[in-house]
């Protein structure tokens, strides 16, 4: 399961961030996810709490903030929002799009005590 493979790349990071500042007891996580990015973000919820049992961000709490699709249009020459990948382009309503934002996944900060 893809949400399940992300949440041990987040653990993954925290344990390694825990080593590199030495913090023991993580609080809270707070993950961007793109509105393209495919992320189911009920599902990490889960997941995370699943992964993250018996290390140091067990408990944690996830905070996702949702990080808005865009989209460079060909035609427009500017970049313009884009909901989701099969979309057309808000303004012209062309296809000739390159995907410029919202796509990936990155863990923004961590609470930590
Ligand atoms: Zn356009």
């Amino acid at each position: 399961m893809h949400e399940l493979a992300l949440c041990q790349s987040v653990v993954d990071v925290v344990l390694e961030q825990a080593r590199q500042y030495r913090f023991d007891r993580v609080e809270t996580v707070r993950l961007e996810i793109g509105a393209l990015s495919c992320v189911a973000p009920d599902a990490l919820d889960f997941c995370f709490a699943a992964v993250a049992r018996g290390t140091i961000a067990d408990g944690a709490r996830l905070e996702i903030l949702a990080v808005p699709g865009e989209a460079w249009c060909l035609d427009c020459g500017m970049t313009v929002p884009l909901g989701d990948r099969a979309a057309a382009c808000p303004r012209c309503a062309g296809y000739r799009l390159q995907v410029t934002g919202g796509e990936g996944m990155r863990i923004k900060d961590l609470e930590v005590a």
